[in-house]
């Protein structure tokens, strides 16, 4: 029998397969160090936990409007206007279950069968099949790691085709960490406007800068940058709140109705009360916020001098988000143990069955002489993982 041709050529996604089978190791009683999460370690806030227990009290339980409840539309109006200075009306707004859905709504709303939506890499991994999954072509864009690999117009050109509909942006970004500056942004906006591209705006590490107070959207760039942009956002990263599923989108009326009529079939209402609880997300106390990035802060800081005070690994300093991408080009070619390592993935498998340490592989962001190591995982943790990397390396 023939299945669909489309979904046989999805790929499965590597971040899960590592992870999984540390995760195995770790209910097996084996030591092992895991720096594979995609999520903050930290609780859900009890204020937020709270109002999705008063949500059940009421019997908020039932279906909602397909594009989400108007207390949260609301609330995230408010939320672009305090913290972006962006002016949202409810009709520009959908809610859906995580900002993954919002990214696959968006791409099935604007995407013909061909349409190309240029993406940097590394990229997070979901991104090129999403955009396969709408009929449409990742164009990869590679920038320099000097430049944190960010996109310049020269690379934005050289990936221009008359087929070109978007321009995915993702900052802060996993997995680099790279946050655009409003001169970087304002080339990406000009160069959109030129040639009448859709930029879609990737926001979930908003709130996980360490250096710059400021963030900046695009959609902030000028007029006509907020009339092509759409903002995918949600409360997954910034309120540890993974597991809820509740991503928002912001933009442009047309493009939002299409995406809520899809979404009306595909899985109707995000979940009725993690609704209410991001509305407390929202419009509550933000000191957890706070508190977080704090802590991320200090184990970015750790984990970056161990790096490069170690002379066969590197790695930029990251801006924002809560990964690192560690350079092992140096290990590349490397026999180990008879192992021949000619990537990132052996590397990963070597270090985990050796070292009992779980990095992410930089080919599923199509980044093979890198390794992605998170740090939303305890300080403990992350010395003793990074001696055992050092050591493993040095030797
Ligand atoms: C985690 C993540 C998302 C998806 O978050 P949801 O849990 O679906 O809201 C989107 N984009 C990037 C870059 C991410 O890392």
């Amino acid at each position: 029998m023939i299945f669909s041709k489309k979904a046989e050529q999805i790929l499965p996604s590597i971040t899960l397969d590592i992870n999984s089978r540390a995760k195995k190791m770790k209910t097996d009683g084996i030591d092992v160090i895991i720096f594979g999460a995609g999520e903050p370690d930290f609780n859900t806030p009890k204020n937020i936990q709270n109002a999705a227990i008063e949500a059940i009290k009421r019997g908020c339980t039932k279906y909602t409007p397909a594009s989400g409840i108007d207390e949260l539309k609301t609330a995230i109006c408010g939320k672009f206007r305090r913290d972006n200075n962006l002016i949202y009306t409810k009709s520009q707004i959908i809610i859906s279950t995580g900002a993954k859905q919002c990214i696959a709504n968006i791409f099935q709303a604007i995407l013909n069968p061909g349409d190309e939506v240029i993406v940097s890499k590394p990229y997070w991994v979901s991104y090129p099949e999403l955009i396969r999954l709408a009929d449409g072509v990742p164009v990869y864009v590679s920038g320099r790691e000097e430049n944190d690999f960010k996109y310049t117009k020269e690379a934005l050109s050289g990936a221009l085709t008359p087929k070109t509909k978007a321009i995915l942006i993702n900052s802060p970004n996993n997995p680099m960490g790279a946050v655009y500056s409003r001169d970087e942004l304002l080339v990406i906006s000009d160069f959109a406007k030129a040639h009448d591209l859709i930029l879609i705006s990737d926001e979930i590490y908003e709130k996980f800068i360490y250096d710059s107070s400021k963030y900046t959207s695009i959609a902030n760039i000028s007029n006509d940058s907020y009339n092509r942009t759409i903002i995918i956002h949600g409360v997954s990263k910034t309120y540890s709140m993974t597991g809820w599923r509740i991503g928002y989108a912001a933009g442009n009326e047309k493009i939002i109705k299409l995406m809520s009529n899809i979404q009306s079939h595909t899985t109707a209402n995000p979940n009725s009360i993690a609704q209410y609880a991001a509305v407390e997300a929202l419009n509550g106390d933000q000191t957890s916020v706070k508190l977080m990035l704090k802590e991320f802060k200090i184990r970015r800081d750790y984990i970056v001098k161990k790096i490069n005070d170690c002379n066969m690994l590197s790695c930029v300093k990251p801006a924002g988000a809560f990964y690192i991408m560690v350079n092992i080009s140096k290990m590349i070619g490397k026999v180990i143990d008879g192992t021949l390592i000619n990537n990132s993935i052996d590397f990963a498998n070597v270090i985990l069955d050796k070292e009992k340490v779980a990095v992410i592989p930089g080919d599923g962001f199509g980044a093979s002489s890198y390794i992605r190591l998170s740090y939303a995982t305890s300080i403990g943790s992350i010395k003793e993982g990074i001696k055992r990397l050092i050591t493993f390396v040095e030797n």
